[in-house]
């Protein structure tokens, strides 16, 4: 770990731990290529340090949501290929360009924008195709695509790289939406068969289709919460066996014994009817920590999973020692193992109604990230 002043609270990114999920994902997708989804700060793990191991383990290519996560990995020197898969402002396509960024390519509109702008500035401009099979979000639909495949062969200042869709719901038991999804995108790709056209790199496979789709896998998956070490749902077969690769850690800032009949914290939501031993931890909803959690999650101090009482403020909580004991300046655990005890992004997400990619994406700036 990196020698440096740092908060009490922080967390810590196990790189060996995401180039061994890296390279489980790979075992299970054979010959596919793979793009490391680097999205909304590395699903929290932090953009750039996770893009640069990404590629030094031999991730295939890289892909953000924004323009703006694009050009940060071009100013820190990475060189790899970079698929922006969000939609794009026609005024932001001379940046792209600019940066060698590859262009999501969602209309027949947008694609004739891209080529026109790429003619003016001299260069030629590498996009996806972005198929819609049933999302509903950006992409043409599946019933229209051949116009954009058709337009995209007139297009002189676009190299057409690859095409793709995403699922909907490829976490799912039942997976008959994905399969129509999955089925409507083959007969979009069936365009270029009938012409003997080269083909384009096809990709669908978001975690949930490389877990439970082999069939999806085709030229190139797209990996996310996966290479974190998180499932994406309780249903998903976990068919690949992956290590979370992120600990959220604090200390503990104060000790004290809360006296029955004395209520801790905003709107005194919580009070003990017996004396109680309450520590105080520097982290709070300012930080990500959600205030959904207040009287719902537990840390582990000193081996010992113990439960967040009263409201969780901005910058602080409390825990109820209960059977446990601990002194200021001890570890805690928000996320993470320790001790024999887990509290996995799962959990989190159960005790505070949401799904692990927000517990992950919601840990702020605010928090330093520490690499080991
Ligand atoms: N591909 C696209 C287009 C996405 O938007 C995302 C994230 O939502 C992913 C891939 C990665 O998804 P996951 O984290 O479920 O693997």
């Amino acid at each position: 770990i990196e020698e440096q002043p740092v908060r009490p609270t922080h967390v810590e990114v196990d790189l060996s731990c995401l180039a061994e999920n890296l390279a489980a994902i790979r075992q299970r997708v054979g010959d596919a290529k793979v793009m490391t989804i680097l999205k909304a700060n590395a699903y929290g793990h932090g953009l750039v340090p996770v893009a640069r191991h990404m590629v030094r383990c031999g991730a295939d290519c890289l892909g953000v949501a924004f323009l703006e996560e694009g050009i940060s990995l071009r100013r820190e020197g990475i060189t790899a290929p970079v698929l922006v898969l969000g939609g794009i402002a026609g005024e932001q396509i001379p940046l792209f360009l600019q940066h060698d960024l590859t262009l999501t390519a969602p209309s027949v509109e947008k694609l004739h924008l891209i080529d026109e702008t790429a003619a003016s500035m001299g260069m030629r401009a590498r996009v996806h195709l972005k198929v819609d099979t049933g999302m509903e979000r950006i992409g043409i639909h599946y019933y229209s695509a051949a116009a954009l495949l058709e337009a995209s062969l007139a297009c002189r200042h676009v190299i057409v790289e690859g095409i793709y869709s995403h699922f909907a719901n490829a976490d799912a038991e039942d997976l008959a939406h994905a399969k129509l999804q999955l089925e409507r995108f083959m007969e979009v790709l069936s365009f270029y068969e009938k012409r003997s056209l080269p083909m384009p790199l096809r990709h669908i496979a978001n975690s949930a289709g490389i877990l439970q789709m082999p069939e999806s896998h085709l030229d190139l998956v797209r990996p996310g919460i996966l290479l974190y070490g998180v499932y994406p749902s309780h249903e998903c077969q976990q068919t690949v066996a992956v290590r979370p690769a992120l600990t959220w850690k604090s200390r503990v800032a104060y000790f004290k014994v809360v006296q029955p009949g004395h209520p801790v914290s905003y709107g005194s939501t919580w009070q003990s009817d017996k004396a109680v031993r309450v520590v105080t931890i520097p982290v709070g909803y300012g930080d990500g920590y959600f205030r959904a959690l207040s009287n719902r999650s537990e840390v582990i101090i000193r081996g010992v999973r113990s439960p967040v009482v009263g409201r969780v403020c901005m910058d602080q909580m409390m825990v109820n020692l209960d059977q446990g004991t601990a002194y200021n300046g001890d570890e805690v655990i928000l996320l993470g193992e320790s001790g024999g005890h887990i509290i996995s992004a799962a959990e989190v997400a159960e005790w505070a109604g949401t799904i692990p990619y927000e517990v992950l994406t919601n840990i702020n700036n605010r928090v330093p990230r520490l690499y080991r």
